[in-house]
């Protein structure tokens, strides 16, 4: 069986892969098993050293690095350079405070007593295309600075990506077996969540993926960590500021054309304002250029795969059947979708109730704050939201309300090292980055001495 990397702009076929035998899948499992067993005797400085080349890896290439993204999945050259980017500080970031974070933890009894946090063996990543960079460095930085090992089953369509991070690792002196990346299919994720090296499962993707890879960790007791979906709510209420909002509204939906579990998807927008914000929204949508994604000007390129316009074609479609107006946009050429926005959307209709994953902006107005409230919270799932209001106290207690892993005040949702990233419902479970991610997959063992 073979993995074709398909140009989404140019449709050329610019890679084929081949999937991996079970017998050298195995070999695998076998490598990373005995590559676990001194990596993770080695020293935090030994570790950082590395992880730090790894970083310098990147940046020297990051042209390069920009370059094969745009060329796997279609994002803009200057989205991919600074992904690569973003991924290196992720590295800097967990080689300068790995050692810090799992230090042990003491408690107050009468005899010694404290925890200390050990690897645990091979974490197994499902990852996908949107960010081909930064979710691998996401989660390998700090798993591997705290001395597990890993094993990568990218997405079919950026194998490319995949190949050029192990390639980094490797340059940087770890030793083989640290990082893998393995070309496998659906049927032989069982084999590598049940091998005994594996320890832990963390899976970015969709519901359907989830669903399915929490089953099998929970067949073969393994812990996992699940990034799933999102439907972002983005709420603007009276006192916004509007011209604001809807710049912040356009980088958030539009980014990465669309294609982002954190881009806000569900406007709800209070009544009193919603006609001034639709009109600033329109204004900023229709000036977006979707093209060439090396073309400079160009702020969106194609959608990276011909599935996946298609189902936002059809989400579009009944949307509209079902009574939302469209604003601006609407037109696809293949992969290329027009950067759309769409008003007077409900909860009934699809464009609310499914994760659109592309440009398409949907409106839906509130009567009032408590009402935008129960539309943000009236859904599956509970990645981010945005909350738009110039008075940051109520801001506060209304953050509280929301039913999402994060929620960000007057600014775009993003991900941050220094800050534990996760959503709550069917977007998932359990965090990454900061100090709680790297605790995710590590044995907190309890050590007490009389
Ligand atoms: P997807 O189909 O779930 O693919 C993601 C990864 O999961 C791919 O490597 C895919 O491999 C694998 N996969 C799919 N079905 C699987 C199964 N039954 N068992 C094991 N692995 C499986 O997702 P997508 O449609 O390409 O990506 C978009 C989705 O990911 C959206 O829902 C988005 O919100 C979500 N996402 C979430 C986050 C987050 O941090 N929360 C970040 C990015 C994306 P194959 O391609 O080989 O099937």
């Amino acid at each position: 069986m073979i993995f074709k990397s398909i140009n989404p702009f140019t449709q050329a076929v610019i890679a084929e892969h081949e999937v991996l035998t079970n017998a050298q899948l195995n070999q695998k499992l076998e490598l990373a098993a005995t590559a676990f067993k001194s990596w993770r005797t080695t020293t935090f400085q030994e570790r950082a050293d590395k992880m730090q080349k790894v970083a310098d890896i990147l940046r020297a290439n990051k042209d390069e690095l920009g370059l094969l993204i745009s060329n796997e999945m279609g994002k803009i050259l200057s989205e991919g350079i600074a992904e690569v980017e973003k991924s290196a500080g992720n590295c800097d970031f967990y080689a300068e405070n790995a050692e810090k974070m799992l230090k042990d933890e003491h408690y107050n009894t009468p005899f010694k007593s404290m925890s200390v946090y050990d690897p645990s063996g091979a974490v197994f990543a499902i990852m996908p295309w949107n960010y081909p960079f930064w979710q691998v460095l996401r989660y390998a930085a700090p798993a591997i600075m705290a001395g597990n090992v890993t094993l990568l089953k990218h997405a079919p369509n950026v194998i490319g990506c995949a190949k050029a991070i192990e390639n980094a690792f490797l340059e940087a002196g770890f030793p083989e077996g640290v990082f893998q990346q393995i070309n496998i299919d659906i049927p032989q994720v069982e084999t590598v969540i049940a091998a005994d090296i594996v320890s832990g499962i963390t899976l970015t993707g969709s519901e359907m993926a989830g669903s399915s890879v929490a089953a099998l960790a929970g067949k073969h007791i393994k812990k996992s960590v699940l990034e799933l979906g999102g439907s972002d709510a983005f709420i603007v209420l009276n006192d916004a500021d509007l011209e604001k909002a809807a710049t912040v509204a356009t980088q958030s939906r539009m980014l990465n054309a669309g294609q982002a579990c954190i881009c806000a998807k569900r406007f709800i927008v209070t009544e009193k304002v919603a006609d001034e914000f639709a009109s600033l929204f329109a204004q900023k949508v229709s000036a977006l250029q979707q093209g060439n994604p090396l073309q400079n000007g160009i702020n969106m390129g194609p959608l990276a795969r011909i599935d996946l316009a298609e189902k936002l074609s059809y989400q579009l479609e009944h949307s509209l059947q079902q009574g939302a107006k469209i604003l601006v946009g609407g037109e696809r050429e293949h992969c290329n979708f027009q950067p759309t926005l769409i008003d007077f959307v409900d909860a009934n209709n699809i464009a609310f109730q499914e994760e659109t994953f592309g440009p398409l902006a949907t409106i839906i107005r509130a009567k009032d704050e408590n009402d935008a409230i129960m539309i943000a919270n009236n859904h599956r799932y509970g990645l981010a939201s945005a909350i738009w209001t110039v008075d940051r106290e109520k801001a506060y207690h209304l953050a509280r309300r929301i039913d999402a892993g994060n929620v960000f005040v007057n600014s775009l949702v993003r991900s941050d090292s220094r800050i534990p990233f996760g959503g709550i419902k069917k977007s998932g479970y359990g965090r990454e980055l900061s100090e709680i991610g790297i605790k995710e997959f590590m044995n907190m063992k309890s050590v007490i001495i009389e």
